[in-house]
């Protein structure tokens, strides 16, 4: 199902766009939680983490050293928390999967 992410992945609406490639995307989040906060996603429509199969791994393993290497590059050598909301009881707004990379502050644990 066609999310405000496909509209991102198609360049019909702009995004501060860190990461491309042909199978996923990083960009910096609209409504930042953390002093750094980006989202990497498949350009795959996935809509959440729940519904990943076999024949995704290739573009999970992909999503994972994205937010790996834009991580370095935003400076968070200090660290950082990965996180994807999955579904309703997850938090999930945006039906779209879609990996959180929050930094530049200490996060709390557990989270909310
Ligand atoms: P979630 O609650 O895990 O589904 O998170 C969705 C995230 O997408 C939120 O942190 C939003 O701030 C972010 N978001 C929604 N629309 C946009 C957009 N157009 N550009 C960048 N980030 C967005």
């Amino acid at each position: 199902m066609p999310s405000i992410f496909s509209k991102i992945i198609a360049k019909e609406i702009p995004a501060d766009i860190l990461h491309e490639d042909d199978v996923c995307l990083a960009f910096r989040d609209i409504n930042p939680k953390a002093p750094v906060h980006f989202l990497v996603i498949p350009k795959k429509e996935i809509e959440s983490l729940a519904d990943v199969s076999e024949e995704d791994e290739a573009i999970l393993g992909r999503c994972m050293v994205v937010a790996s290497k834009v991580a370095d590059a935003e400076g968070l050598e200090a660290g950082y928390r990965m996180v994807a909301n999955t579904r309703e009881e997850g938090g999930q707004e945006v039906p779209h999967l879609h990996f959180h990379i929050l930094g530049g502050r200490p996060m709390n644990w557990p989270p909310g």
